[in-house]
């Protein structure tokens, strides 16, 4: 986690946002929507604000959004919770994926990931002093391969952490996936931590939680967010949904990193979860929309695109466009052509960078014109 002087280094998310913000340039670096989301989740937060729910809220989280959160787990996927039992609300995906993995990995612990990862896994993996080992994704679609995951799962594998839909490449797993993770955990006694933050932004079909498949339930923990569904990334309002003795384990870390969070927040995404269904399925479709022009930008620029199956981003091959060192493109695009982009060695461990070294992650969840403009720099760029 320590620089070479011991200094911690900035995420690759700070350091592009600041890029952009000192440049000028259009972020499409880090992932973040810019404009706001349902009106009347706005309203709930500052009807909240007024009406004084402004102290501590309970541990687990406030009854109304617990309630909230097991009736949409029941709408969407049949799934049947006890919001008393099984229902942890945190601050963000984040602390919920920070609380299990030091609730479940000791030092020596293997947790297996798909790579690229999310940038905290790598660091929660290293903070808990587990051995992160990982399974290649590649593209055109970024699919596992299976024998690949068989050869990674033992009996020291604590954890297997999957992230469907899966940030950066924009991957559904197929459900044949799904039943080998599964299938591996019942195997070598592992617990399932799976992170499904963009679960509303499919662009074709549903989303399957892991946990709804023969076998999971018990061993799974399900975590989610409200910043992706509803636009509020800065809230941090998320969430994670397990059997009971996990949770309780999940819980007694959770309550020493931030205790409770965001109260005002909580009965406003509650009021974002009981949305009517058009409202998701009119989410989906309007960033399908945004997904289709950027990725056909990125192609006319030059660049070999993996069309992403759900979420924020896209990974395109710059090495076709005549960069195949990415990093050293996302370096020089804010002169080149005004844009800020994340290369995917970011996401990657350093001694397998060289399989990623010419991908690039832009990210769409942005107005029209945003994206408009970017693809006009992107199609001058030298
Ligand atoms: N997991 C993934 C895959 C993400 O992309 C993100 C954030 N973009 C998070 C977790 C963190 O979510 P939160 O902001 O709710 O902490
Ligand atoms: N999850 C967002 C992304 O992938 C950023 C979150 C962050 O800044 N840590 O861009």
């Amino acid at each position: 986690l320590l620089g070479a002087d011991g200094s911690m280094a900035a995420t690759i998310f700070a350091e592009m946002s600041a890029l952009a913000a000192r440049t000028g340039a259009i972020n499409l670096g880090q992932g973040f929507p810019d404009e706001d989301g349902p009106p009347a989740v706005l309203e709930a937060a500052r009807d909240a604000i007024a009406e004084g729910v402004n102290q501590y809220p309970p541990g687990r989280g406030m009854p109304v959004l617990r309630e909230a959160i097991a009736e949409h787990q029941e709408r969407f996927y049949a799934i049947r919770l006890d919001p008393d039992r099984e229902v942890l609300v945190t601050a963000g995906a984040t602390e919920a994926l920070a609380a299990t993995i030091l609730a479940l990995v000791d030092a020596g612990d293997e947790v297996v990931t798909f790579e690229p990862f999310y940038d905290a896994y790598g660091a929660l993996i290293a903070l808990a002093r587990g051995i992160h080992r990982t399974v290649p994704l590649r593209l055109p679609d970024f699919q596992p391969d299976l024998d690949e995951l068989r050869a990674v799962v033992s009996d020291r594998t604590r954890v297997i952490l999957l992230n469907s839909p899966h940030n950066p490449t924009g991957a559904v797993f197929g459900v044949e996936v799904l039943r080998e993770i599964v299938a591996l955990a019942e195997r070598h006694d592992a617990i399932i931590v799976t992170d499904e933050v963009y679960e509303h932004l499919l662009f074709d079909g549903v989303h399957t939680p892991i946990s709804t498949l023969d076998g999971a339930r018990d061993r799974t923990v399900t975590i989610s967010s409200g910043g992706k569904t509803f636009s509020t990334t800065g809230w941090k309002v998320g969430w994670l949904t397990a059997s009971a003795p996990l949770l309780e384990a999940v819980l007694a870390v959770k309550q020493f990193l931030t205790y409770v969070n965001g109260a005002p927040f909580q009965p406003a995404i509650a009021v974002g979860l009981r949305l009517p269904d058009s409202f998701f399925a009119d989410a989906a479709s309007a960033l399908r929309a945004k997904r289709d022009l950027l990725s056909s930008g990125l192609t006319a620029a030059g660049f070999t695109v993996g069309l992403p199956q759900a979420g924020y981003f896209v990974v395109a091959d710059a090495a076709a466009a005549g960069h195949p060192d990415a990093a050293r493109l996302c370096r020089e695009l804010p002169s080149l052509a005004s844009v800020v982009a994340v290369p995917v060695t970011a996401f990657v461990h350093a001694e397998h960078r060289d399989a990623y070294r010419s991908l690039v992650r832009f990210a769409f969840c942005k107005r029209t014109e945003v994206i408009e403009e970017a693809t006009r720099r992107l199609a001058a760029l030298p």
